[in-house]
């Protein structure tokens, strides 16, 4: 393999609140992987949690550890074990996209295309990878990635467009497990990026109108997109005026996608009897769940994770300009302005939505 040298800069996470810069070996790629060179990773909700050390010790399962999940970039070349026709596949400046999860192939929930729910969870010896969470992640200049988890980009995305499938695949998976139907009344609570773009899709699936509940610029974003807006700062709470923009009804599907406690009780409170949650954020703090509506009400509750199985069909949307992803990308940085990068996204200062920090 036409070496890139020995060292790469990467963001190392030395404890929780604690990262910096510096040089790491390059890794080397085995088995099924490539190495790629990263050209654009954008920072999701999850990795400030992470940097924080609130999901030790799931997240990371020790330290040092580098995080990065939503990247693109281009091969550098291949393993030594990888057969031909896949070599052939990731040729060298192979425009490429990863993806955080690859199952192990082989336990029953793998074998059933589950493989976000990959039962050897967090076994690397098994095969398993959750780039960025329980394995080496892409906020670094070079990442060893299965080929199972790359996906070719076409010409018309580019690098930092490309950073945003992990997100735009979220989304899809979402809009999937929620099985609007035409005409459906939608509500997307939350109004982040994983909110304008399930709205975004939910449009495309044949909903018949999307409320999105948020506030501020994003909100009008939303709108600007085609959503109608309920701004959850108003008086009287989003809740009633959601049940209101329904005809006293409550909606057919209700994706939660802020992740907040108090957005997680209030979605449960605006499905209609026999529609459904989806619940596509992923609250720290434990919510409280109405029970005794969700049964007399035949509400069916919808787990998501990840993006599983979608992200050929979002890069195709996302190329053909279905749906919108770069005015999601308000801010760039060079790897070693991780901190500034992370302090814009969390604080979103100067209406930060998606950061994007190129090694
Ligand atoms: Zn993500
Ligand atoms: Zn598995």
């Amino acid at each position: 393999m036409a070496g890139p040298g020995t060292e790469m800069k990467a963001v190392v996470l030395d404890g929780p609140g604690s990262f910096q810069a510096r040089p790491l070996p390059i890794p080397e790629p085995r088995g099924d992987e490539v190495l790629c060179r990263v050209m654009s990773v954008a920072i999701c909700g999850s990795d400030p949690k992470i940097v924080k050390g609130a999901t030790r010790p799931t997240w990371p399962p020790s330290y040092p550890f580098v995080i990065g999940h939503e990247w693109a970039g281009e091969v550098v070349g291949g393993s030594a074990d990888l057969a031909a026709s896949q070599a052939a596949k990731f040729r060298p400046g192979t425009r490429v996209a990863g993806e955080a999860h690859k199952g192990c192939g082989s336990c029953e929930n793998c074998l059933r295309g589950r493989y976000n729910l990959c039962l050897d969870y967090g076994n690397e010896a098994a095969g398993h990878r959750h780039y960025g969470f329980t394995s080496q992640g892409a906020y670094a200049e070079y990442i060893a990635v299965s080929i199972q988890a790359l996906h070719l980009l076409p010409d018309a995305i580019s690098f930092d467009q490309a950073a945003m499938l992990d997100t735009a695949g979220v989304a899809v998976h979402a809009v999937q497990r929620g099985r609007i139907g035409i005409g459906d009344t939608v509500v997307v609570v939350g109004d982040g990026p994983i909110g304008i773009l399930t709205m975004q899709y939910a449009r495309t699936a044949g909903a018949g109108e999307v409320i999105v509940v948020g506030s501020g610029p994003r909100l009008q974003m939303a709108r600007e997109l085609g959503a109608t807006g309920v701004d959850f700062t108003d008086v009287g709470g989003s809740i009633d005026r959601v049940v209101t923009l329904t005809g006293g009804m409550g909606a057919d599907v209700v994706f939660e996608c802020a992740g907040i406690r108090s957005s997680c009780e209030q979605s449960v409170m605006m499905v209609r009897k026999g529609g459904r949650l989806v619940m596509v954020g992923n609250p720290i703090e434990p919510a409280t769940i109405p029970w005794g509506k969700v049964s007399l009400d035949e509400i069916e509750l919808i787990g998501c994770r990840a993006n599983p199985n979608v992200s050929d069909r979002a890069l195709r949307l996302i190329s053909t300009g279905v749906i919108r992803v770069e005015g999601l990308i308000t801010h760039n940085f060079p790897l070693d302005d991780f901190g500034e990068a992370l302090a814009t996204f969390v604080e979103q200062r100067d209406g930060a939505m998606k950061v994007v920090v190129n090694p």
